[in-house]
């Protein structure tokens, strides 16, 4: 990887060594806990940890340098230190000339839902063809970023960034250093209402990628979505969708209940008769842009075909999974915005089967939008006809309101453990269950967990 020489040039730092100079770091940790034998500790400063207190420990356990804004009362030998202001910057400024090093195109996500949705089908596609480097899991934001392009490795062709942001300027700090040469806005939706205020908040929050796009960049946006479709750019832009507009455009589509969905997308050049073995309609959105990033990328026509149908879905987002007596979860308890909500809901109402039971709980960062958000959602649940709609939460007793008034037949409970007899009681034969909540506050897995269990 890098030199003890390279890295203090690239942070702008002062370098405290009896090593050296040209000693190469073999990896970049940001976790004590995950240190590996040769690599370079950030002292990273977070909310409730600071980095400095586990220097000398990482060092120990077989780390060779350390990036730190102090150095320790005593200095180890055989080890390097790297002092600099702020340590954050430094991982990003390392960062950036480590990705300088790779001349291959990078494509960075972002939106407010489908990124992680979009980056997987995206990175099928270009597996067909392509080494491909993507951000791990859902690794998005700024110590993932950073973290995530540490990764690329010289047979790599092709990086896959996705990018998270819940403030301003968080988008522009991670595009500036990543650069792309393809800008990708899945939509600009609800999520993150709290710390953004507004869909015109979001909108130039989201809109900080163009800042780090290359000049002879391409950006790829959502060309059903009303406000990105009020974005101009100097660099070209290919919008994706239903709209007549749209430079790829779904012209048709067809709803396969738990086998995906078929359609078909039109490029300048070709004509796409594909199927995608996921759920939801809102598929349209990846997979249109999956096809404007293969043919970008010199994909013939079978390759992006064969790409599209070997995608297999994310953990946890839509996933079906069948049990017993014919019993099937819809497992999308990953996290929850209004906007993926209605797209989960939508799937369960689609679907045939003779039972439905829909589990929602409470959906997080809404801000002042919160119970009129759950209120809604709740309306809709209640609306569709579902034989039991169960909702979890505090901010969940919205949903049951919403839910009642729309003439659902709904229970209500605060927390998962008070749910369990009653969500056991309600999985009969014969039944398809959708499961949602936001992540962070909720941790629905456990509810999924416990339907596996009942099997
Ligand atoms: P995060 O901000 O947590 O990283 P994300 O933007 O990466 O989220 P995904 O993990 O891809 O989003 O998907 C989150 C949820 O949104 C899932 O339930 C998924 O099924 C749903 N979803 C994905 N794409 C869309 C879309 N275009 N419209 C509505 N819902 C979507
Ligand atoms: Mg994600």
């Amino acid at each position: 990887m890098m030199t003890l020489a390279q890295i203090t040039t690239a942070v702008g730092g002062t370098l405290h060594t009896d090593l050296a100079v040209t000693t190469v770091v073999t990896a970049v940790c940001t976790d004590s806990r995950a240190i590996t034998a040769g690599c370079l500790f950030v002292a990273w400063v977070g909310e409730r940890f600071d980095g400095h207190d586990f220097i000398d420990q990482s060092l120990e356990a077989g780390a060779v340098a350390t990036i730190c804004r102090r150095l320790p009362e005593t200095l180890q030998s055989e080890k390097a230190y790297i002092v600099v202001p702020d340590t954050r910057l430094a991982l990003r400024d390392m960062a950036k000339a480590y990705r300088d090093g790779f001349e291959i195109p990078f494509l960075q996500i972002t939106g407010s839902v489908g990124k992680t949705t979009t980056k997987e089908l995206i990175s099928a596609v270009l597996s067909v063809k392509k080494s491909v480097h993507k951000t791990p899991a859902n690794y998005n934001n700024d110590i993932g970023t950073p973290l995530t392009l540490f990764g690329l490795r010289p047979e790599h062709e092709v990086a896959v960034i996705e990018t998270g942001m819940n403030h301003f300027g968080e988008i522009r700090y991670l595009a500036q250093f990543v650069q792309p040469d393809i800008g990708i806005i899945t939509n600009v939706g609800d999520a993150h209402v709290e710390f953004l205020g507004s869909r015109d908040g979001i909108l130039q929050a989201k809109s900080e990628l163009f800042e780090g796009l290359k000049p002879e960049g391409v950006a790829i946006l959502n060309g059903d979505d009303t406000l990105l479709n009020t974005v101009q750019l100097p660099q070209k832009i290919l919008r994706c969708g239903t709209s007549d507009h749209c430079d790829i455009q779904v012209t048709a589509m067809t709803d396969l209940g738990l086998d995906g969905i078929a359609c078909t997308v039109q490029t300048a050049q070709n004509t796409y008769e594909l199927h995608i073995h996921a759920l939801g309609k809102h598929m349209i959105y990846p997979v249109s842009m999956a096809v404007a990033v293969g043919e970008l990328l010199g994909l013939s026509k079978a390759e992006i075909e064969a790409g599209v149908a070997g995608y297999r879905g994310v953990d946890n987002r839509m996933n079906v999974v069948r049990l017993g007596q014919n019993r099937i979860v819809l497992d999308d308890c990953y996290n929850a915005s209004p906007q993926s909500m209605e797209a989960g809901l939508a799937v369960l109402k689609s679907t045939p089967a003779k039972r439905k039971i829909a589990i929602i709980g409470d959906m997080g960062e809404l801000g002042d939008y919160t119970q009129e958000a759950h209120y809604t959602i709740g309306k809709l649940a209640g609306s569709l006809g579902l034989d039991l709609v169960i909702t979890i939460g505090a901010k969940a007793a919205d949903m049951e309101k919403g839910a009642r008034d729309a003439g659902g037949n709904v229970v209500h409970f605060a927390t998962k453990e008070d749910a369990y007899d009653a969500i056991g009681k309600a999985f009969l034969p014969d039944t398809l269950v959708f499961v949602k909540a936001s992540h962070f506050s909720m941790h629905f897995e456990d509810v999924v967990n416990y339907l596996k269990e009942l099997d």
